[in-house]
């Protein structure tokens, strides 16, 4: 099976978020697995400064952009430590910038056209390259409009009559949504610009596109695949989720081993695995406190959190439990995230306040995300929602006892530690169900009752996690399935559109 996977993010090219780390593993776990694919993204400025070898392939084209002709060219690269080729779309003036998406809290007021023009770039890369395919794999917002193009446009063109698409939802929340009149930068029909289509509530809308044209519709975990189909999770789009809901399904995200491993991480001061845990997190956890200038204090619970700053991520229960519980002087704290501005002003100030209790980081360092997987006793997720979450799976492997929020993947992966799954040996974290201050104090109480009172069952909670394997390897299978599945629905779709 042939598969392109288009995506706007790739780790380490670069990256915002989950979307990259996916993007990069998920392929070469399908590579493994004998299917030939390659991924195709944009050749944003910061893939020059990911230390990763490109090649410029010497190829040019044009794509019509509104009445306006723009050339783009390929570059071409690998995926660390594999065989599978990514491509980039190379158009400066689009994706030469300082940031992916938005620039000081402000989206790039050219999105559409910027995204429009790359996804009409990777159905010409495919010309181009005279690449075989059999799937195009979409991921998220940016590349919803691929599904419509090759319904509408490409349907029958030779080579491309029978090209199935699967569009994933990464982040149901952002949709890509422009005003009425960017549809002339897609070139599509106006006749599209309906309801049932591509318009919503006036607007045009990307992730809707996607969800509308896909021959198949995946999220990043099978809970939050029934969460988006209801008026609390679909931002607006459940109705649309329900129509498709016979397309739609879930597959948990998989983490990459080779990268997030306390057994083989250079970044950290002490490997350590299941065996050697306890003295291997001590002594990250003392050069943690010594790296955020916290007191060395070594049987006082460290708490930590990293992650964008943003409503989602359940930022405003943190805050408000540190306020709580930073003058007891009885717990430490290591965040490190960027967003919001409201929250990064919190979240200094009980830096300011409390310097060797809380350890604050505003910035994106994914060393500093190792070490605090490596060197905290409990990882927090009270996230509103979390269509999949790896940071949870990362403090599984890394010993840092998640507490989180049950809803989507959180809800999937997370066990609640009580009687019962002790007795089981699941339990591998806490969870608490409804949003509120209150919930999560009373949860994290809980967690740090048994941190500080009941040693074996902590050490049992981890050792659970840490022997737990959520590699791609079962995801792949899964996604490789429903990409057979997706071919046998788009050709069905065919034959019946013919008769
Ligand atoms: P989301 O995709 O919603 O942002 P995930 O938990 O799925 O959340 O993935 C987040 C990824 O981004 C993780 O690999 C996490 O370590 C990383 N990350 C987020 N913010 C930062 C940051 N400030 N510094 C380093 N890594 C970060």
């Amino acid at each position: 099976m042939n598969i392109v996977l288009a995506t706007s993010e790739v780790a380490p090219f670069a990256k915002t978020g989950g979307l990259a780390d996916v993007c990069g593993s998920l392929p070469i776990a399908l590579k493994q697995r004998g299917l030939d694919i390659c991924v195709i993204m944009p050749a944003f400025r910061q893939i020059h400064s990911s230390g990763m070898p490109l090649r410029d392939l010497n190829i040019e084209f044009d794509v019509p952009i509104s009445g306006k002709v723009v050339s783009g060219k390929l570059l071409e690269s690998r995926l660390p430590g594999s065989d599978v080729p990514i491509y980039f779309i190379a158009q400066d003036d689009y994706f030469s910038r300082p940031e992916l998406y938005v620039e000081s809290g402000v989206d790039y007021q050219d999105n559409c056209e910027r995204f429009s023009f790359f996804s009409r770039a990777v159905l010409e890369a495919i010309r181009l390259l005279d690449l075989p395919v059999d799937l195009i794999h979409c991921n998220d917002w940016p590349t919803g409009l691929i599904p419509a193009y090759l319904d509408i446009e490409y349907a029958k063109t030779p080579g491309y009559e029978q090209i199935a698409s699967l569009y994933t939802i990464h982040n149901l929340a952002y949709q890509g949504v422009f005003w009425h009149w960017d549809m002339l930068l897609t070139g599509l029909d106006w006749r599209h610009f309906n309801w049932r289509q591509m318009e919503h509530h006036g607007q045009l809308n990307f992730m809707k596109t996607g969800i509308v044209f896909a021959d198949s519709i995946s999220t990043v975990s099978r809970r939050y695949a029934e969460e988006i189909q209801t008026s609390e999770y679909g931002c607006g789009l459940e109705e649309t989720l329900r129509y498709r809901g016979d397309v739609v399904s879930g597959i948990m995200n998989g983490v990459d081993y080779r990268v997030w491993n306390p057994a083989t991480d250079d970044l950290l001061q002490r490997q350590y695995d299941a065996e050697t845990f306890v003295e291997g997190k001590a002594a990250c956890k003392r050069a943690l406190q010594q790296e955020l200038g916290l007191a060395d204090e070594p049987n006082t619970p460290l708490l930590g959190f990293v992650g964008r700053l943003a409503e989602q991520k359940g930022i405003e229960l943190i805050v408000e439990t540190m306020r709580n519980w930073l003058p007891g002087h009885d717990t430490q704290w290591a965040i490190l995230g960027t967003g919001e501005q409201r929250y990064h002003e919190a979240l200094a100030e009980l830096g300011r306040q409390f310097p060797q209790h809380c350890g604050v980081r505003l910035e994106f360092s994914n060393k500093l995300a190792h070490q605090i997987e490596a060197g905290v006793d409990v990882f927090l997720m009270p996230s509103q929602y979390e269509p999949s979450g790896l940071n949870q799976l990362y403090s599984l492997k890394y010993g840092a006892t998640p507490v989180v929020r049950k809803t989507g993947g959180l809800a999937d992966t997370i066990t609640d530690a009580g009687p019962e799954t002790l007795a089981a040996g699941t339990a591998n974290g806490y969870v608490f169900e409804p949003f509120d201050p209150g919930a999560f104090a009373w949860t994290l109480g809980r967690a740090l009752d048994c941190y500080r009172h009941r040693t074996d069952e902590w050490r049992a909670i981890i050792e659970n996690g840490m022997r737990q394997d959520w590699s791609w390897s079962a995801s792949a299978e899964k996604y490789e399935q429903l990409y057979e599945l997706t071919l046998h629905r788009h050709r069905s779709a065919d034959a019946s559109a013919r008769s």
